[in-house]
């Protein structure tokens, strides 16, 4: 099993692809920000915390997310491998991530490359299904029936980051102190770069070339 992690701005895919990665190499997906919303609606002690950054499109502490990681890491189903979708976002993240898997290394850094107005569309057009995180896009992904998700019957919603002053706000955020990541990883031989700018079916077939055909 491999670990991989998905870079990349918001409304690259990294939801999209990771998803479907994970049912494929039957490894988990380590989402931050899945995680953060799921305590936010559970109102939980962190979810409180985190609430004011989430809806800001601020990134949260980073010792707070570590906290996260070197929890969910301490599962026995993490033990051989994991996807990460939106983590890490900072330098000190990743370094936290290398302190945390001591010998055990990251093997691919998936950086998926789109440029700023093609993932403010696309976040305009987003709905997520409450219930089980399936991800659509009202164009180019849209559910069966309106409002309704096609895998659990979940009542489909709108991010409330994923306004468009928001979403400018979070592509800063990303350009400062996310993609500093990418040449962190490049130093460690593990990035791929992947073109995300088109359909979901040839970015996926892309980033399966980028993991090695043999492991997908
Ligand atoms: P995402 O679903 O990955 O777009 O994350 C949604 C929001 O959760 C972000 O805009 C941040 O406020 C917060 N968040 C998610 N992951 C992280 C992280 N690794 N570090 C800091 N904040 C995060």
């Amino acid at each position: 099993m491999m670990r991989i992690i998905l870079l990349g701005p918001p409304g690259s895919g990294k939801g999209t692809h990771g998803k479907r990665l994970a049912e494929v190499l039957k490894a988990p997906l380590i989402a931050t920000g899945d995680i953060l919303r799921h305590a936010i609606a559970e109102g939980t002690r962190l979810g409180m915390a985190a609430q004011e950054d989430v809806k800001s499109g601020r990134l949260v502490a980073d010792a707070t997310i570590l906290g996260i990681i070197e929890t969910r890491l301490e599962q026995k189903d993490a033990q051989s491998g994991f996807i990460m979708d939106g983590f890490p976002r900072t330098t000190a993240q990743a370094d936290g991530l290398a302190a945390l898997l001591g010998d055990r290394k990251i093997d691919r850094v998936v950086n998926l490359v789109v440029a700023n107005d093609v993932v403010v569309n696309r976040l305009r057009e987003r709905w997520l299904c409450g219930s089980c995180g399936a991800i659509y896009n009202l164009s180019s992904a849209p559910p069966r029936v309106e409002g309704i998700c096609d895998v659990c019957g979940g009542k489909l919603t709108e991010r409330a980051d994923d306004r468009p002053e928001t979403v400018r706000a979070r592509l800063e955020v990303y350009e400062r102190e996310t993609s500093p990541l990418v040449a962190y990883y490049e130093r460690q031989g593990v990035l791929r770069n992947v073109d995300a700018s088109g359909p979901a079916a040839t970015v996926y077939a892309a980033i399966q070339d980028a993991l090695g055909r043999a492991a997908v």
